[in-house]
């Protein structure tokens, strides 16, 4: 029972500290994009170490390939596609990697899917 509660607060701990880096990270993407990829490998480091999950959201901010803080305008291509389904890509700028998020709309009220638009 104790050892679960002393889990708890090091993937507490280790979860503030990848939220903060990854802050960094996008606060020095700008004028130093090494030590923003530096900052994104280590927040990643410590989330697979902890066994800590990023949260879905701040997956969309970096790249898996080259760990870059994707910022759209400066290291990130962002666009709306209806290739096969729609879906949001977002390219990076500085290996080329392509991610993608399916749009997907939802009836607030009933929680219907309403299809693609
Ligand atoms: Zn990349």
């Amino acid at each position: 029972m104790r050892r679960y509660g002393r889990r708890h607060v090091v993937k507490d701990i280790a979860l503030q500290r990848i939220l903060k880096l990854l802050k960094y990270a996008l606060n020095v993407v700008k004028c130093d994009p090494v030590l923003a990829r530096r900052y994104v490998s280590l927040a990643l480091r410590i989330s697979k170490r902890n066994r800590v999950k990023i949260p879905h959201s701040l997956k969309l901010l970096y790249c898996k390939k080259c760990y870059t803080p994707l910022l759209p305008g400066i290291t990130a291509r962002v666009r709306i596609r209806t290739n096969r389904f729609s879906h949001i890509s977002i390219t990076c700028l500085h290996c080329g990697a392509v991610k993608r998020k399916p749009l997907k709309l939802k009836c607030k009220a009933h929680g219907k899917r309403l299809g693609t638009p």
